[in-house]
């Protein structure tokens, strides 16, 4: 007589307590006979930077992952956007819409969202203080090496450490981020003390100029979040730019935002000493596979396409990623060699068209402003703000990754 046993459960090890690490510990668990461990640097699990848009492919997964009613705190943004120059307050752009959805575009807290999954991984799952340093490939496991001196293996790893990924860095030897130009400066504040200044502040708006912009919108629950960029040649500021989150002066942040228009200029004032935290942008090469090691390694969200934050939605495409890997090891029972192809044949391509989306619109703007010759400012910033031909992008922010697997699924059968 031969017993069936039941299969060893698969050991699988994520890396990172972002919105890709968590949402991927949320879709697991609801598989079967997996045994999932996330491992965070952090000794409390703080997201760093101030809010975070929740359009309609974000909203999509949450509802699948069962977190989207657990998210209640935000500001709609929906029905109106609003683009400005942020030396003469022209308005450039405006997106307006005159119903909402069910579950409309949101601007909240990064702690909301952050809690809101949280609330939703199963106890005992996250182990803090737990910062990865290496990762070895030992043919049928890999064995994971932390900052403490502990050691442990997994049947397989998920990188979902950010941008800065170990895991992407080790298994994908030689590839390298490089800083983009870009620094972003962000801060909450209490949002009286902003929309009083100016009517036009009672919307979510950008106020551009050539190579910078100032994001002003509400968040919620009375805050407000000022998100400031500045590009600057990379090639002169790559050695000071490796921050993430650190703390800067507020006298730091105002000098780079001295053209502005005075309003704008105080509300920039207005954010306390200390409250500011600059993130540098960094970018990388796009991957032509997000598995490694013979399908025990795996990228998703940040690590896996290293674009600087471009679409302002990566948190949307961390938990897509997420929630495509639980459903492939699921769709084939839990075996790696099959499931994580499939998670390559759907996410690549769709990170590819970002790139391509990227490279093209880039050459666009180029292409005009030589076309245009010697142009003045305010063209330079109407051409960085209007887009020709109003590009559809359905494609990222009406994304619907449930029905995207459900169409996979039927062309396999
Ligand atoms: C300025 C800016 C604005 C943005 N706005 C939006 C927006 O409006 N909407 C949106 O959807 N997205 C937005 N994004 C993008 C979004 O923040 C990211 O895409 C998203 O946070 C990626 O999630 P992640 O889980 O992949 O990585 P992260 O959020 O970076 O999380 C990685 C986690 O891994 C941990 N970690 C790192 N290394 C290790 C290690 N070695 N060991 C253990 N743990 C480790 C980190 O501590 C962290 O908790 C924005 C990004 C930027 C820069």
């Amino acid at each position: 007589m031969t017993i069936d046993l039941p299969a060893r459960p698969l050991k699988v090890a994520i890396i990172g307590g972002g919105p890709g690490g968590l949402s991927t510990a949320i879709a697991l668990s609801r598989i079967p006979n997996v045994d999932v461990t996330l491992y965070e640097q952090a000794t409390v699990l703080r997201e760093v930077g101030a809010g975070i848009s929740i359009g309609q492919n974000t909203w999509n997964v949450l509802e699948l992952l069962g977190v989207a009613d657990t998210l209640t705190s935000g500001h709609v943004t929906e029905l109106i956007q609003i683009s400005r120059n942020g030396k003469t307050g022209e308005e450039l752009h405006r997106f307006e819409r005159k119903e909402l959805k069910k579950r409309p575009n949101l601007r909240t807290q990064r702690t909301k969202l952050q809690s809101a999954l949280l609330s939703h991984v199963q106890p005992g799952v996250i182990q803090l203080g737990k910062k990865l340093i290496h990762l070895m490939d030992n043919e049928d496991h890999v064995e994971l090496h932390f900052k403490d001196g502990t050691v442990t293996t997994a049947d397989l790893v998920v990188g979902a450490d950010g941008i800065r990924s170990v895991v992407r860095d080790t298994a994908w030897h030689g590839y390298e981020i490089k800083f983009t130009g870009t620094t972003i400066w962000r801060a909450l504040l209490p949002w009286d003390d902003v929309k009083d200044l100016d009517p036009r502040f009672d919307t979510t708006a950008w106020w551009h100029l050539p190579t910078s912009h100032v994001y002003l919108s509400p968040v919620g629950e009375g805050l407000g979040e000022i998100a400031a960029r500045q590009w600057q040649d990379p090639a002169i500021h790559s050695a000071s730019k490796v921050s993430w989150g650190v703390p800067v002066s507020k006298e730091h942040v105002e000098s780079h935002f001295t053209d502005y228009l005075p309003a704008i200029r105080e509300v920039l004032r207005k954010v306390q000493e200390g409250d500011w935290r600059e993130f540098a942008a960094f970018a990388g090469p796009e991957l032509s596979r997000l598995t490694a090691w013979n399908n025990k390694v795996v990228l998703v969200g940040d690590s896996s396409h290293a674009l600087s934050g471009a679409f302002g939605s990566g948190a949307g495409f961390a938990m897509e990623d997420g929630w495509i890997l639980a459903q492939a090891l699921s769709y084939h029972r839990n075996d790696l060699n099959k499931a994580l192809p499939l998670f390559d044949a759907i996410r690549v391509p769709y990170y590819t068209r970002m790139y391509k989306h990227i490279q093209a619109e880039a050459a666009a703007r180029e292409n005009k402003l030589r076309e245009l010759g010697d142009v003045s400012e305010e063209d330079r910033v109407k051409i960085k703000v209007i887009k020709d031909g109003g590009i559809d992008m359905s494609w990222i922010y009406e994304n619907n990754i449930g029905e995207v697997w459900q169409a996979r699924v039927e062309s396999r059968t």
